[in-house]
């Protein structure tokens, strides 16, 4: 899945429509992905059923956000039975406006994490307020803790433009999103030199 800032800075650079898409190598990559109505990812349901649960594991009606969950009997290696993906998603009531009966899911990426002062903290937050700032040309995020609190945000930046003023507009833009650590710590590489282990984004990656 894509931020809506990431979509924007595609959309505007290749003058195109972007369609998000949301798999895991353990469905086999696929799992939804977007029509032409843009409103949630219809999910591939002859071979993936999808559920949304809370952090007990109770199934949670459609709308609700939870961790999205994947049951996938037709593969004879490797059968999955409420898989935890360790995202955060939910399920979009009623029908799509392009008349599939498919159903849609809405995915922010992976399930938040205690954040300052126990307010949840998202990557997605992150990645969305990063990505919409038009210098910035890659990323890598991590947390410090102290103890079972987050101390630091520790951000690796890839800019082409090291311009005055810009790491000020960067941490102006993190320090609105919530659950975010009072320290921020920003190392600058340039571009081309950042390097991530494995294709999906998330914290340390
Ligand atoms: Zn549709």
């Amino acid at each position: 899945m894509a931020t809506p800032s990431i979509r924007r800075r595609i959309e505007r650079r290749w003058k195109c429509a972007s369609f998000d898409h949301y798999g895991l190598t353990e469905s086999g990559w696929g799992c939804g992905v977007e029509c032409r109505t843009r409103e949630g990812c219809h999910v591939r349901e002859m071979d993936v059923l999808v559920e949304v649960v809370d952090p007990n594991g109770k199934i949670l009606p459609e709308g609700e956000w939870g961790e999205i969950v994947i049951t996938m009997l037709r593969r004879a290696s490797s059968p999955l039975i409420r898989y935890r993906t360790g995202d955060e998603g939910r399920i979009l009531p009623g029908r799509c406006r392009c008349g599939s009966p498919l159903k849609r899911i809405e995915v922010l990426g992976r399930l938040p994490r205690k954040g300052a002062g126990g307010v949840p903290l998202r990557l997605h937050d992150v990645e969305n307020s990063l990505w919409d700032l038009p210098l910035v040309d890659d990323f890598r995020l991590s947390l410090e803790y102290d103890g079972n609190a987050p101390e630091a945000l520790v951000l690796t930046l890839a800019m082409t433009d090291h311009s005055e003023g810009i790491l000020e507009s960067v941490l102006q833009s993190l320090r609105k999103i919530p659950g975010i650590p009072e320290k921020i710590t920003v190392k600058i590489e340039t571009v081309g030199t950042l390097s991530h282990g494995r294709p999906k984004r998330d914290w340390n990656n």
